[in-house]
């Protein structure tokens, strides 16, 4: 952190950058001055020439002019303060000296040198860079000038005018012009420097902002010698936004002061250390992976010691070391990935980035697009069709399995036509024309590069796809192109036309043919189960906002669910739209089979090389695998006090205990809802005993919030705890219908008065921030 005042300069560090601040503004104004100067004194010759008397000879009294000259051209080469102010005494003394030798001779000699005597000095001064080479350098120009003055004899009053000249009007006047623009230029330079600081600084923690730290990272990458190791370090304060909205804006801001002040403490001055988000920081070391991994570990224990009002603050950690050529901002992506794991494997941990895996599949010169051949273009009303392919990868293989070709319009000059117009409905050709245009453009630009072992998929509208006759026409037009059937999928696009039923049969024509069948977009406009179970396609690509979907309430993804119903129904599932890490890693936890999106390749005229994509899948499957460890961990511990108070309720009930009395202790567990007794069909026996997290007033379910009126013996929960007689069983996430909400039970079959029984209790899982149970 940086401080600067407005009124002082007693930073050593600070007053140079003044200094080499000053150099930067005089160098202009003291060539012109002094340029102008050279010019005066060849004026001052030529007039010398116009008055008689006895003269040193013209060359002699011209040699200053080419010294001064070479002063002057000396000026922009001065790099430091000292040899600025060495130039400016070398120009005043070798004046005075030309002076000298031109007044030889004049009668009146005062006439010809105090105004000059007068007039230099005043002029020089706000040109000297500091109050000492203006001390010193006035101080010789005068002594030269007293000897050059006091060297002819003056009359009493000739000297009393030259003394008033120069000390009581030059000496004070040159004084106040120099400090004068002096204290002028510094407070310009404090403001400037302040204003500087504030651009790069964050006004809460006072640490460097993201665009100085990048800007500085860039400028340190730039000239870094060759053996130097760099590491970042990308650091996220886990569960801020609960400390924000349980304790307020003000707590949260003096955590985040707290968490600079820990990581400005734990640094050394050599490293950078930023607030490069709302509660994200970075740090750049100069050290490898080894050394910033033992720094991270300080900082998480130094951050862990900040106390919270419910407890400690933690921060998860990410970390990479710079590699040879590359960028900051891909340095801090690499270590925001690691940070990612450390945050899906439970917070308050420090991740390292993953090597590079020597083995990854490269991507080589025969499989390189574009071979055997230029695009085909199709000639379209006036413009050209022609194909864009994006890649769509197998999560599990971690390769590409195929490109989705998709239609551009191109103008001559090579400029996309936009999609409106390309699109638009026109009345010369039916929608099917250009369709079908595609499916041919696309076949042909395809078949030229398509690796064997990839589909092409095209899409293809519900009207073409059930026009008589068009299976047939399409097999032909791929096998001309050089495609078998069955390296292309079939994408019904997501519009009217078509009954199902005409869809159904069409679907089986084009398998005949040897075509695989894909239903695009579904979650989105037309499609419903009805439909899918119809068709029955091969895959069924899902539309990218349900990756984004979520579970009312619990904000729990809904993608796993639908994932597996799909697979039930024996479809394989792609989905669409992934953009970031996170939701690449939430369709590799739901099983998606493929997938595709920009993360992993934008639609391109050639088909792309699978690049680093292999890495990307990679590293989220292991981020699943951290994750479901810890979060399994976690489940249990948070189930642990229900089985033992569930197992401890038992017991007494065994022992003849009545019901109230033996659900006392559980029925006041924070999440209970209610503890329940139920007979060997199901039902309920007696009362349920409620607990704390028991609503009333919820009466959204009313109807069925009852549940004496009903079975439980086809519920998991029920099920489980009977093939595991005598063990305490957490069940899986389910809407409680008593209460609407999420819930658990933990249920135990026991044998009660000779009839076996199955007791239980109801949890709340409704709160944010629960863990859910890692398996299906
Ligand atoms: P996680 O452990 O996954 O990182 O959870 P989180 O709650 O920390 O993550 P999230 O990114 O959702 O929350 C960040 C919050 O930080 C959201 C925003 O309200 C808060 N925040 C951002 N800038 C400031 C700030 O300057 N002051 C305060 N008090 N809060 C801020
Ligand atoms: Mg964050
Ligand atoms: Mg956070």
């Amino acid at each position: 952190m940086l401080s600067t005042s407005t009124q002082h300069l007693s930073d050593s560090g600070l007053r140079e950058r003044f200094h080499r601040r000053s150099l930067e503004h005089q160098r202009p104004l003291s060539t012109v001055t002094l340029a102008f100067t050279v010019v005066a004194f060849l004026c001052f010759v030529a007039a010398r020439n116009l008055v008689g008397g006895p003269a040193a000879p013209l060359a002699y009294r011209l040699a200053c002019a080419p010294v001064l000259a070479l002063l002057v051209l000396a000026i922009p080469y001065a790099k430091s303060t000292g040899v600025f102010g060495l130039i400016g005494v070398a120009y005043s003394l070798v004046l005075v000296a030309g002076l000298a030798i031109n007044l030889a001779g004049v009668a009146q000699p005062l006439l010809w040198v105090l105004p000059a005597m007068v007039a230099i000095p005043v002029c020089a001064a706000p040109l000297w860079l500091t109050p000492t080479h203006f001390v010193v350098g006035s101080a010789l120009f005068y002594a030269a000038a007293a000897a050059l003055l006091f060297g002819v004899p003056l009359a009493h009053d000739a000297q009393v005018v030259t003394w008033m000249w120069i000390v009581a009007i030059g000496v004070p006047t040159s004084t106040v012009f120099h400090f004068g623009f002096y204290r002028f230029r510094r407070n310009h330079f404090l403001l400037e420097s302040q204003l500087a600081q504030l651009a790069a600084t964050d006004p809460l923690t006072g640490l460097q902002n993201r665009r100085a730290f990048v800007k500085q990272a860039e400028r340190r990458l730039a000239t870094l010698a060759p053996q130097t190791r760099i590491s970042a370090i990308f650091i996220d304060i886990d569960n801020f936004k609960s400390l924000n909205d349980r304790f307020g804006h003000a707590v949260g801001d003096h955590a985040l002061y707290q968490v600079a002040h820990v990581l400005m403490d734990e640094t050394g001055a050599g490293d950078s250390v930023s607030r490069v988000g709302g509660e994200e920081f970075a740090v750049l070391l100069r050290d490898g992976i080894d050394g910033a991994l033992h720094v991270a570990e300080r900082l998480r224990r130094a951050i862990a010691a900040i106390e919270r009002p419910d407890g400690h603050l933690t921060a998860s950690f990410g970390v990479a070391e710079h590699r040879g050529g590359e960028s900051i901002m891909v340095l801090l992506d690499r270590a925001d990935e690691a940070l990612l794991r450390a945050k899906h494997s439970g917070r308050n941990r420090v991740c390292a980035e993953r090597a590079l895996q020597p083995g990854a599949r490269q991507w080589g010169a025969g499989d390189t697009a574009g071979e055997g051949g230029a695009t085909q273009r199709h000639r379209w009303d006036d413009y050209y069709l022609t194909s864009h392919f994006q890649p769509l990868y197998s999560l599990s293989h971690q390769k590409q399995v195929g490109f989705e070709a998709l239609l551009r319009g191109e103008q001559h000059d090579g400029k996309l036509v936009p999609p409106a117009v390309l699109f638009a409905p026109r009345p010369a050709s039916d929608e099917g024309a250009l369709d079908r245009a595609s499916h041919a453009v696309h076949l042909r630009n395809a078949c030229k590069s398509l690796p064997d072992d990839a589909w092409l998929f095209l899409n293809i509208l519900p009207a073409t796809f059930t026009a008589e006759g068009y299976a047939g026409q399409l097999a032909a037009i791929a096998r001309e192109a050089g495609l078998e059937p069955d390296r292309v999928i079939l994408e019904i696009l997501e519009s009217r036309g078509g009954s199902v039923d005409d869809m159904s049969r069409a679907a089986a024509s084009y398998r005949e043919h040897g075509f695989l069948i894909a239903v695009d977009d579904f979650g989105a406009g037309h499609s419903n189960l009805d439909r899918l179970f119809r068709i029955r396609p091969d895959l069924v690509k899902l539309d990218g906002e349900l990756i984004r979907a979520t579970s009312h309430g619990t904000e729990q993804p809904i993608l796993p669910k639908l994932v597996s119903l799909l697979h039930q129904a024996g479809m394989l599932v792609v989905v669409e739209g992934v953009e970031t890490t996170e939701e690449l890693i939430l369709a590799v936890e739901s099983n998606v089979d493929f997938a595709q999106g920009y993360l992993l390749g934008r639609p391109a005229a050639e088909l792309a090389p699978p690049e680093s994509v292999h890495r990307r899948i990679d590293e989220a499957f292991d981020v699943i695998a951290q994750g479901r460890a810890h979060q399994y961990a976690l489940f249990e511990s948070q189930v642990e006090p229900y089985r033992a108070g569930l197992l401890l309720a038992a017991d007494a009930l065994l022992d003849g205990v009545l019901m109230d009395e033996a659900f006392a202790t559980l029925a006041t567990f924070e999440r209970c809802i209610s503890c329940f007794i139920l007979d060997d069909s199901g039902r309920q026996i007696g009362h349920e005993v409620p607990g704390p997290a028991w609503r009333s007033d919820v009466a959204s379910l009313h109807p069925v919030a009852n549940p004496r009126d009903a079975r439980w013996d086809h519920r998991p929960y029920y099920r489980n705890a009977v093939l595991l007689p005598g063990v305490a069983v957490a069940s899986n996430p389910y809407l409680s219908l008593a209460s609407g909400r999420p819930c658990i039970a933990v249920t135990l079959a026991v044998q009660l008065a000779d009839e076996r029984s199955v007791i239980g209790v109801e949890l709340d899982w409704s709160s944010l921030g629960l863990p859910w149970p890692a398996r299906e």
